[in-house]
């Protein structure tokens, strides 16, 4: 149920109860007319009887939602007009006692509907003109009835001002409505900006402790791994010079093993290095998107071979950004060939089909890299940066590959982040801040 379905009916249930209360005055001038009178005109009765059931009917449609409002207060009106006519009549005519209630009609109308001005408008001039007719039936002079059409003139008047009023009050509590629920909008936005700023904070915080770990095992590593290195490759040439055929082609294949297994570790030690910013240096220079994307696309495509293909878009002219050169061919790779691994691990194989779209938009340019694989898993999508979390088999991942890309693009000011395409397959969103370069001096 909406509040604006709930408003309307308790505004309707407002407006019943106006009939409700006219009813019930109309049967209290009846016994108080009686009372002082001391007389009961059954006529009298009877026809105050009618007009007060007539107004709890209106009362009970119009709080059931049965009739529209303003058109049975225009009814409203004609009845009360009709009713005052009889009742003046009744009880003295226009020389009665009663005949200035006619003056009290427009009111009555503009109490049912103080949320327009047409049925107070209709029952005023209608008043007005059966006060005249009164007067001229009863041959009354026309300095007595002018100044009687006047007055309910006044009165007409009185009961607009008021419905403007009542409208007036209205808008103004419905904007102040809308302006408390802009606020608590707001309120919600700038807490939901310090829950992800805290969340980002924590996540800056714990990457800087991975640095400093990363930094400390890199450096003990990378130097024995040095001299492991040397030492394979002189034992490759000793080996070399080997007589025995047999003797030297199997102690080759071990050299070649454990050249492998050497070079693999050099590459997780890189990657480890490049958490601690004092690990590699900082690129000064902005990228240019059109260049690093293609060169990132053709390595992959070296890569994938006949595994797939990488297609790419940019919109022409593109900014520089604040990422360099070297860092977005390493970003976008590392997105291309994840790609491609996961269209791999599909239960139906099919060719990789990669796209690179790069756009303007008003944060900077826009990234995606989307693939044809089996999308992100719910439970992978939260830790798909943790540092070290794969889901690759061992040997084949590190985990390492979109926590660096994720540190790179921070680094320069961007965000990445990753969801699901609605038609399948993952998505990756880069958003990277253009480059002072390429902004226009401020004059
Ligand atoms: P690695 O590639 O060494 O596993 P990453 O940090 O690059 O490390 O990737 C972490 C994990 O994210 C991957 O093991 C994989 O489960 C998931 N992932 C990355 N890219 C995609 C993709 N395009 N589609 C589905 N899962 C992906």
């Amino acid at each position: 149920m909406t509040a604006d379905s709930l408003t309307s009916k308790a505004l309707l249930r407002v407006k019943r109860r106006n009939y409700f209360v006219c009813a019930l005055f109309l049967a209290a001038g009846l016994v108080v007319h009686c009372l002082v009178t001391r007389t009961v005109s059954p006529p009298l009765v009877i026809m105050q009887c009618l007009w007060g059931a007539s107004y709890l009917l209106l009362g009970l449609g119009v709080g059931a939602g049965l009739f529209a409002p303003q058109a049975t207060a225009v009814v409203a009106g004609f009845i009360a007009l009709v009713g005052s006519a009889a009742f003046v009549t009744l009880t003295g005519g226009v020389r009665g006692p009663y005949f200035h209630a006619f003056a009290a009609l427009p009111l009555l109308v503009a109490m049912f509907t103080p949320d327009a001005r047409l049925p107070t408008v209709v029952s005023g001039v209608s008043t007005m003109g059966a006060v005249a007719l009164m007067g001229h039936w009863h041959e009354m002079p026309l300095t007595t009835v002018l100044p009687q059409v006047a007055g309910i003139g006044l009165f007409v008047g009185l009961a607009l001002f008021s419905t403007r009023t009542y409208r007036r009050m209205g808008e103004a509590q419905r904007v102040a409505h809308r302006e408390k629920l802009e606020m608590l909008e707001r309120l919600a936005e700038s807490e939901r900006r310090r829950r992800h700023a805290e969340r980002e904070r924590a996540e800056v915080d714990r990457l800087v402790l991975v640095g400093q770990l990363a930094a400390g095992v890199a450096h003990e590593v990378n130097n024995p791994l040095a001299f492991v290195k040397a030492n394979l490759n002189y034992l490759e040439h000793e080996v070399r010079g080997e007589e025995l055929p047999r003797v030297r082609d199997e102690l080759l294949q071990v050299i070649s093993e454990t050249q492998q297994g050497v070079l693999r570790i050099q590459q997780i030690v890189m990657d480890l290095r490049g958490f601690s910013r004092a690990g590699g240096p900082c690129e000064e220079r902005g990228g240019a998107l059109e260049v690093a994307l293609p060169e990132a696309t053709r390595m992959a495509s070296v890569r994938l071979r006949e595994r797939g293909e990488v297609s790419l878009a940019l919109e022409p002219g593109l900014p520089l950004v604040r990422l360099g050169h070297r860092h977005i061919v390493q970003v976008v790779l590392n997105l291309l060939i994840n790609a491609a691994d996961a269209v791999e691990m599909c239960q139906t194989r099919c060719l990789a089909h990669i796209a690179v779209r790069a756009w303007r938009v008003e944060e900077g340019v826009r990234l995606e890299v989307d693939d044809n694989g089996p999308g992100i898993p719910a439970d992978v999508l939260p830790r798909l940066f943790e540092p070290f979390f794969t889901t690759k088999p061992p040997g084949k991942g590190t985990g390492l590959g979109l926590a660096l890309c994720r540190e790179f693009v921070s680094r320069s000011g961007g965000t990445l982040h990753a969801e699901n395409r609605p038609g399948g397959g993952a998505r990756f969103v880069i958003v990277l801040p253009v480059s002072e370069e390429s902004r226009p001096l401020a004059m």
